[in-house]
C-alpha cells in the first residue's frame, strides 16, 4: 500500500531531501498534500514533478502567481493561508506528516497533525522547544506517533529498541550525548565574530541547509534548540544530555547505558538518511547516497564547547531549568535575531545578547495550552523587535 505523505514545507532544504527519498519510492509513497510559504517556482515544478492531490500556498499573498501557472493538466485542488495545512494534517488521505516548515511557523500545523493521531516526522524543531510538554501529551493521547528527523535525534532513536515509543523513558538509560559539528565559527575568535557576515554564517562546513538553521548551527543557538527538543523526545532532563563538538559530523549522536555500553549511530551528513529511516521505520529503505568510508575519513576528533565564545548553550540550558515559557522567550527572541542579522540590521554576537536580555527582562508567564503558547511568542517577538530597533 501507498503511503500518503502531507510534506509541510516542501520548498526548502528538508522539503527536497524528503521529495528525493519520495521519488526513490514511488511504490511506497505519494504525495498527497504540499505546502510553500512563498517559493511559487519551486512549488509549480514539484507539482510537475509529483502531481500532489492537495497543494497549499501559506503565504496567500502569491496565489494570483501560483494560479496562473499551475500546470493545465492539474487535477487537484488549492488552498492558500495556515489554516489549509491544519485541515490537511486531520485529512483521511493522509498517512504521515513532514513537518518542515521553519521556525515558529511550524507550531500549528505540526501540533493539528499530533491532535490528528498521525504519524509525524518532525525536522521542525522550534516546534518541540516551543511546546514539547503538550505534544508529547497530546501523541500520547491521540496515539499519535512522533519521528525524529533532526540528525541527531534520529541517531539516538536509532540507537533504542524498536520498541521504544518517542516521549517515553529510556529503560536503563545513563546519558544522552549530543554531538555538534562547531560550525563555521569554531575556530574564529570573539572580535573576528563580531564582524561576521551572513554569508559567513550561512557557509555550514559539512551541512546544506536553510538560513535559519545555518545560522543557529554557527552561533550554536542550534544545539541549544536541539538540548530542549531532546529532553522532550526522551523524557530526559538537560543535566543527562551532554554536548560535544564533533567537527567530522558523522557520529550523529551517542547513547550510554548504565552498563556502561555506548552506541551511537553514523552516516555521511545526508539529511536523506534520517528522513528514510523515519519514513521506512521500522523497515530500511534503500538509499543511492555517498557510503561512509571509514579509511577516507582517518580520524575522528572530539572538542568540549567553549561557552565563553558560544553563551547560547548555556541560554538553553537555563531555559529548559527555569521550564514554563522561558524555552518560548528563548526561540521567540533567537528567531527574531538571526532574522534581523540576516537582513544585516545586527552583528552576529548581538544574536545571543538580545536572547540572554529577553531571557532577562521578560517577566514569566503562565503557559498551559497552545494559544498561551502562541501569545507568548508573539508578545516576546514584539518586545525583540523593540531591542533590535533600539540598536539599528
Ligand atoms: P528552509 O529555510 O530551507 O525551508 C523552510 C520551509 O518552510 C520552506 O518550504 C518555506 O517555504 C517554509 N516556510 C517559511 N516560512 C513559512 C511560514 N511563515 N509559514 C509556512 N511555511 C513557511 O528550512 P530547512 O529545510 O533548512 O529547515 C526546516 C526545519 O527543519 C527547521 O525547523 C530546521 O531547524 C529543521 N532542520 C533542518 C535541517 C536541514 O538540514 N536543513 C536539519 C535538521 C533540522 P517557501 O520557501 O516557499 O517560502
Ligand atoms: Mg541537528
Amino acid at each position: 500500500m501507498s503511503l500518503g505523505v502531507a510534506l509541510f514545507g516542501a520548498t526548502g532544504s528538508i522539503g527536497e531531501s524528503t521529495l528525493s527519498v519520495i521519488k526513490a519510492h514511488p511504490q511506497r509513497f505519494h504525495l498527497a498534500v504540499v505546502s510553500a510559504h512563498s517559493s511559487v517556482d519551486r512549488l509549480v515544478s514539484i507539482i510537475e514533478d509529483f502531481d500532489p492531490k492537495h497543494v497549499i500556498l501559506t503565504n496567500a499573498a502569491y496565489a494570483e502567481q501560483l494560479l496562473g501557472r499551475l500546470p493545465p493538466d492539474f487535477k487537484g485542488s488549492v488552498a492558500f493561508g495556515e489554516a489549509s495545512l491544519i485541515e490537511a494534517a486531520g485529512s483521511s488521505e493522509v498517512d504521515v506528516v513532514m513537518a518542515a516548515i521553519v521556525g515558529g511557523a511550524g507550531l500549528i500545523s505540526t501540533y493539528a497533525a499530533v491532535c490528528a493521531g498521525k504519524k509525524v516526522c518532525i525536522a521542525n524543531k522550534e516546534s518541540l522547544v516551543m511546546a514539547g510538554g503538550l505534544m508529547m501529551t497530546r501523541a500520547k493521547d491521540q496515539g499519535a506517533v512522533i519521528l525524529p528527523i533532526d540528525s541527531e535525534h534520529n541517531a539516538m532513536f536509532q540507537c533504542l529498541p524498536e520498541s521504544y515509543v518517542i516521549g517515553e523513558q529510556i529503560s536503563g538509560l545513563k546519558q544522552l550525548t549530543l554531538t555538534c559539528s562547531g560550525g563555521p565559527f569554531r575556530t574564529w575568535d570573539v572580535e573576528r565574530m563580531e564582524q561576521a557576515t551572513p554569508l559567513e554564517a550561512i557557509a555550514h562546513p559539512n551541512w546544506s541547509m536553510g538560513p535559519k538553521v545555518s545560522v543557529d548551527s554557527a552561533t550554536l543557538m542550534n544545539k541549544g534548540l536541539e538540548l530542549i527538543e531532546a529532553t522532550h523526545l526522551f523524557s530526559v532532563s538537560d543535566q543527562q544530555i551532554e554536548v560535544v563538538v564533533h567537527p567530522e559530523s558523522v557520529i550523529h549522536s551517542l547513547v550510554e547505558f548504565v552498563d556502561g555500553s555506548v552506541l551511537s549511530q553514523m552516516g555521511s551528513p545526508d539529511m536523506r538518511i534520517p528522513i528514510a529511516q523515519a519514513l521506512g521505520f521500522p523497515e530500511r529503505l534503500e538509499l543511492d547516497i555517498e557510503r561512509l568510508s571509514l579509511t577516507a575519513i582517518g580520524k575522528f576528533h572530539f572538542e568540549p564547547v567553549d561557552h565563553k565564545r558560544f553563551p547560547a548553550l548555556h541560554l538553553a540550558r537555563e531555559a529548559i531549568s527555569e521550564g514554563g515559557d522561558r524555552p518560548v522567550v528563548l526561540n521567540a527572541a533567537n528567531e527574531l535575531a538571526v532574522d534581523a542579522f540576516l537582513q544585516g540590521h545586527l552583528k552576529f554576537t548581538q544574536i545571543t545578547s538580545l536572547v540572554s536580555d529577553c531571557l532577562n527582562h521578560i517577566k514569566s508567564q503562565p503557559m498551559s495550552s497552545i494559544e498561551d503558547v502562541l501569545e507568548i511568542d508573539k508578545m516576546c517577538r514584539r518586545q525583540a523587535f523593540e531591542w533590535v530597533r533600539e540598536r539599528a
